[in-house]
């Protein structure tokens, strides 16, 4: 693909562009947008913003991506479009939820925000779909610390992102430095044996506001955070240029790292990704399912191994209570809940080598 396309619309987020998406579709209130659980709170943000509900759809017991068949269940007559992610880069069944949705003549949108380069039987994600959307948030493949980007498939739909990207604002020069501050500790702090530390850090900042944090307050009505009528601060487009240059050898970066840990990670206590034959994974994060997750995270916590723990929830990170607020009924998407009981992931970027590897393979021997 021309990965020029991606540097063309972007904006605030990722969900600022998939909220770009559904409103050139048309998507506003009344309809319904169906999407995964076992995702985060990011998604239903954006199908909330635009004044439309969620449907969630199970995950398939095997992976972490869309069901088809709990897909076919769910989809009614108000569904205006169905969100395809492809959960830690793994490609979903899109073959398969394809000809749900074609039957019912519903567009796909690919939520592209953990892979550029996986395919699914040859063909590679982000092309099947209507639309598809990318983050280049601090946990993705390609970080230019926050932004996202919309492209859509074909000419109309282009044409129309295009004029409502016109319209959108530039962020203030306040968030603008904040950005590019926190760009900046990224920059220079973060390895894999500081994620803890710099996490807790973050989270405090964001709490005081001096860094942006990743979530907007959900649940208010009219609900429309100003992050939605914003484009991606313009000082990020070098950033992101010059990670779309890199975006191959950055994969290989990653395969190289999940081949040494497929090979060096002791047997027992979790169960590696189980994938479809005829499907190429560029993995954001390899995942792991695990005995006792709590126990798992809170050793890599005490011995500043870098794993992350989402997605924790089925709409990361809202608990029970709080799944009223993006019309999540708890229990009814029943292998998202348990996945993210099991699920821990390990990272892949750049700055993740031999060491991390040795590490990691320690903590899963001690944990065992
Ligand atoms: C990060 C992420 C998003 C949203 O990206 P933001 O840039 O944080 O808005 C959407 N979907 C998935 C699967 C993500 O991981």
């Amino acid at each position: 693909m021309d990965w020029h396309k991606v540097s063309e619309n972007t904006y605030y987020r990722g969900r600022v562009a998939l909220h770009a998406i559904l409103r050139a579709m048309g998507v506003g209130k009344g309809d319904e947008v169906a999407t995964q659980a076992f995702t985060c709170v990011a998604v239903p943000e954006a199908i909330l913003a635009c004044g439309a509900t969620p449907v969630y759809v199970d995950i398939e017991s095997q992976r972490y991506n869309l069901c088809p068949k709990d897909l076919k269940e769910k989809i009614s007559p108000k569904t205006r479009a169905v969100i395809v992610q492809h959960t830690f880069g793994i490609p979903a069944a899109l073959s398969d939820i394809l000809q749900v949705t074609e039957q019912a003549g519903v567009p796909v949108i690919e939520d592209c925000c953990h892979t550029f380069l996986s395919t699914h039987r040859g063909r590679r994600v982000g092309s099947f779909g209507v639309a598809s959307f990318y983050s280049f948030e601090w946990g993705k493949p390609l970080v230019v610390g926050i932004g996202g980007s919309a492209v859509a498939n074909d000419t109309q739909l282009t044409e129309q992102l295009v004029r409502a990207h016109q319209q959108l604002g530039i962020p203030n020069w306040r968030r603008q430095a904040k950005l590019e501050l926190q760009r900046w500790v990224h920059h220079a702090l973060y390895r894999p044996q500081f994620y803890w530390k710099l996490k807790s850090l973050f989270h405090r900042l964001a709490k005081l506001g001096v860094a942006e944090g990743n979530y907007n307050p959900v649940g208010a009505n009219e609900f429309l955070p100003v992050d939605f009528l914003l484009q991606m601060a313009p000082r990020l487009h070098r950033h992101l240029a010059k990670g779309l240059s890199e975006l191959e050898q950055r994969a290989s970066h990653s395969r190289q790292l999940v081949a040494q840990l497929e090979v060096e990670l002791p047997q027992g206590g979790f169960h590696r990704p189980s994938l479809p034959p005829g499907d190429e994974v560029v993995y954001a994060r390899y995942p792991l399912r695990v005995d006792d997750k709590n126990r798992l995270l809170a050793k890599a916590r005490e011995g500043n191994v870098e794993l992350a723990e989402w997605y924790r929830t089925p709409i990361h990170p809202l608990g029970r209570e709080q799944s009223g607020l993006v019309s999540y009924e708890p229990a009814s998407c029943p292998h998202a809940e348990s996945r993210s009981r099991e699920v821990v992931s390990l990272p892949l970027h750049a700055r993740v080598g031999r060491r991390y590897v040795e590490q990691v393979d320690a903590l899963f021997r001690r944990a065992a």
